[in-house]
């Protein structure tokens, strides 16, 4: 059976960014670069106060209490009226341009104002309270790497350097398709024997989150027929995300389908806990992930495998999950046959990032899930992660 990294190295090696595309601004949350952005514009433009105060000769005020006449002052958005004489002051307010020969700025609370004249309180260090031209981001500059995340910083950056449009890669579109004879979508009615599509619907949500855009193609019958015709609805997608049906039950049948006709079957189980069923290929030679049925493995795969894919094609450089260490609170026992994905719970305890299970494990157990975090990820071979015991974590919970 392959690990965990040799199938997403499979599935990653299979998929490429998407084509480039032109963003405005204001859309570009949650995008990924497309090239690197070089700045044409000092930031600061130009030197300028961080501070309301007065604009001085640092060597006109070598003592505190100096009584320093006030030239003119010098609102934010203007330009200063010239030089001022030695033994005066510029009254200024943050953001003004710094006046020629000024050489620091004293802030007004270091100040007594009376008339035309202010008396400094304190004697300032040369450059205090000035920000330098190009201190932030000089022209020339590589301000934003290619694959990186576009956020609110990244946004701000990008408007303080005019840069209206973005390039970006395209958004995914990523099909969805739950399988199964029992599985009742929200539109039906439940009975004893049917269990509602929860699959669909954190599916559905794992793809928006990581910048996708999906494509429900509802619940499919365990048979070829409905299978294959709810499937030929996702000739647009990018990519194709099935759930259930690829275990080594009589009616599981995803697999038959990607193996079938011009589709195709790379590879079929991966040695981790929960999520050992899991179909990779093609249909209609886009790429297929078919996902294990059980709502924990179907969420744990979707972030070691489709998460990945999702980003690659938008063009991420980072695919992965934030990796973290922490304490582990309570024991764990674990087979040691697979590497196994433990719901965890992290937080800050004192200096310690400390983690703890969620509690039942079992991969229909959803509800650990939502109380969880992070996957602590017990190696394969280990049988016992002890009380104390620093372990890795990847976070899930984006907002954590
Ligand atoms: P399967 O591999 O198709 O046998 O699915 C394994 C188990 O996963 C099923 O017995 C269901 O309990 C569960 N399951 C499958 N599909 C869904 C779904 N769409 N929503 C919630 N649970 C599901
Ligand atoms: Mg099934």
């Amino acid at each position: 059976m392959i690990s965990v990294k040799q199938a997403r190295d499979i599935i990653l090696g299979s998929i490429e960014a998407l084509p480039q595309q032109i963003v405005y601004l204001e859309d570009a949350l949650g995008r990924y670069l497309a090239t690197d952005i070089v700045s044409n514009f000092d930031i600061p433009p130009c030197d300028n106060s961080a501070m309301d105060g007065y604009a001085v000769h640092c060597a006109d005020v070598t003592e505190k209490g100096r009584l320093l006449k006030i030239a003119y002052e010098l609102p934010a958005g203007s330009s200063p009226k010239g030089p001022f004489e030695k033994g005066a002051s510029v009254k200024i307010m943050t953001g003004a341009p710094i006046p020629p020969g000024a050489d620091a700025v004293i802030m007004r609370e270091d100040t007594s104002e009376q008339a035309q004249y202010v008396t400094a309180n304190k004697v300032p260090k040369i450059h205090q309270h000035i920000r330098f031209k190009g201190e932030d981001i000089k022209a020339g500059d590589t301000v934003l790497r290619k694959g990186s995340r576009i956020g609110p910083a990244q946004i701000g950056i990008l408007a303080s350097i005019r840069r209206i449009l973005v390039p970006c890669h395209q958004r995914p579109v990523v099909a969805v398709l739950a399988t199964g004879d029992e599985i009742a979508d929200l539109d039906e009615t439940l009975s004893q024997e049917k269990i509602s599509s929860s699959n669909s619907y954190t599916l559905i949500s794992l793809i928006r989150e990581a910048g996708g855009i999906p494509l429900y193609l509802g619940v499919a019958r365990d048979n070829r027929k409905d299978l294959a015709q709810k499937l030929s609805m996702a000739k647009k997608a990018d990519l194709i995300l099935t759930s259930g049906g690829v275990s080594m039950g009589d009616y599981d049948m995803v697999k038959d389908v990607m193996s079938q006709g011009g589709n195709s079957m790379e590879f079929w189980k991966v040695e981790m806990k929960p999520g050992r069923p899991l179909a990779f290929g093609t249909i209609s030679n886009i790429p297929a992930i078919g996902l294990p049925g059980n709502p924990v493995s179907t969420m744990t795969s979707f972030y070691q495998f489709a998460r990945p894919a999702v980003l690659k094609m938008m063009g991420a450089a980072n695919l992965l999950l934030p990796v973290v260490c922490a304490k582990l609170v309570s024991e764990i026992k674990s087979k040691g046959d697979r590497p196994e994905y433990v719901r965890g719970m992290i937080e800050k305890k004192g200096p310690d990032l400390i983690v703890s299970p969620t509690g039942p494990q079992g991969s229909g157990i959803l509800s650990s899930m939502a109380r969880g975090n992070c996957f602590i990820v017990v190696s394969k071979d280990t049988t016992i992660v002890h009380e104390g015991d620093y372990i890795e974590c990847e976070i899930f919970e984006g907002s954590w």
